[in-house]
């Protein structure tokens, strides 16, 4: 039974169709995958590396709004998360699996553009989908992704790692992606109260495209190996830079002092969160979703990144009892507190 929209209603083609339709789309791409998907579980070799292994789950009306994510988009952003993750422990992805809960309100169509994002970003990130699940839900999707990847032994960077007086760095602009959501937020309580009114994004491409269609920091893996640098730690940008330099702090046994001009901002960001009354600052330390990557380096290696338009450097590690301070405008030391989304709305009040 079709709907008048020529859509095909999931159960026309059942649980087996629909992971027939979905494997028949599958290209494999790296010599690790010895087994992808059709057998009780997927067969992998990674040889003498070592493996890295992640997931992040994502809930309609939790981490996702169908009223102005397209599912494509949301796809390809669900394995930038995954890979994203990877990447933070300077390892390379090289497969993925999806696990689905749909309820019957989506089409075939629909998650066809889901899977259209999820390969599109397996093929531009080399990474091979092996497998996944797939089941119903009462209340709206679900969509669990676990990323694999590989790592030589001596090569793996983690978070609790850094040394007192590394530098800290981080890799393109923050604030991007909290600024694309708030300018969505704001246009969807606007359509809300007044339909007929289209929605105004124009001139806010870039950071649309950071809330949207971030890009996980593939490129950065490359840029070391041919820097010969090795971070002294790294994590992803996922929640906000306060968070996460604290992750680095905390688990490291130290303390940071972050210098507030020397954080990377685009002037899109800046100019709507002006526009909306909002800090700028504010927007990069506690926003997050930008996907960049934070990370330590020895002082000794500065030279190998002072010239290159990817890295910023941010501050310095510093004594565990100095705490974490940001160095604002006008010099003066302020603690950095790591406010999750909702503390930051309500300070805002
Ligand atoms: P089982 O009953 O053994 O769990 P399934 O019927 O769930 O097997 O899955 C069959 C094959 O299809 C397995 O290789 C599984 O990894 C793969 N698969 C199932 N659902 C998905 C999905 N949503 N995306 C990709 N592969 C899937
Ligand atoms: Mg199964």
């Amino acid at each position: 039974m079709s709907n008048k929209d020529n859509l095909t209603q999931l159960s026309e083609l059942g649980e087996f169709g629909l992971i027939q339709r979905i494997s028949e789309k599958i290209k494999l791409n790296n010599i690790s995958t010895l087994k992808g998907v059709g057998d009780d579980a997927a067969v992998l070799d990674y040889n003498k590396d070592q493996i890295i292994v992640t997931s992040d789950m994502l809930l309609e009306n939790v981490h996702f709004n169908l009223v102005y994510v397209p599912l494509k988009h949301l796809g390809y952003k669900a394995v930038m998360v995954n890979l994203s993750d990877v990447y933070a422990m300077n390892a390379k992805p090289e497969q993925i699996t999806v696990a689905i809960a749909v309820s019957s309100r989506f089409t075939v169509e629909a998650i066809d553009a889901l899977y259209d994002g999820i390969l599109l970003a397996c093929e531009k990130f080399g990474v091979d989908l092996v497998g996944g699940d797939t089941t119903s839900s009462q209340s709206g999707l679900i969509i669990s992704i676990t990323a694999i990847g590989r790592a030589n032994k001596n090569e793996i960077v983690y978070r609790n790692t850094a040394s007192k007086g590394d530098l800290v760095c981080v890799t393109g602009d923050l604030g991007g992606a909290y600024m694309g959501l708030q300018l969505l937020e704001r246009e969807k309580e606007i359509f809300n109260a007044n339909p007929g009114i289209q929605p105004s994004l124009d001139g806010n491409d870039y950071i649309l495209g950071r809330q949207l269609k971030p890009i996980a920091r593939g490129d950065i893996y490359e840029i070391f190996k041919d820097l010969k640098l090795m971070p002294t730690a790294m994590i992803d940008v996922s929640d906000g830079l306060s968070s996460e330099i604290m992750h680095i702090g905390f688990g490291s046994k130290l303390g940071a002092k972050i210098v507030e001009e020397k954080i990377p901002i685009a002037p899109e960001t800046i100019n709507l969160a002006k526009e909306m009354n909002l800090d700028p600052t504010v927007c990069a330390m506690s926003g997050g979703e930008d996907y960049e990557l934070l990370f330590t380096i020895n002082p000794d290696d500065y030279d190998k990144i002072k010239n290159s338009p990817d890295f910023t450097v941010i501050g310095t590690m510093v004594d565990e009892a100095e705490g974490f301070l940001l160095i604002s405008r006008d010099g003066t030391p302020v603690g950095i507190e790591s406010q999750g989304y909702n503390a930051f709305l309500k300070s805002k009040e």
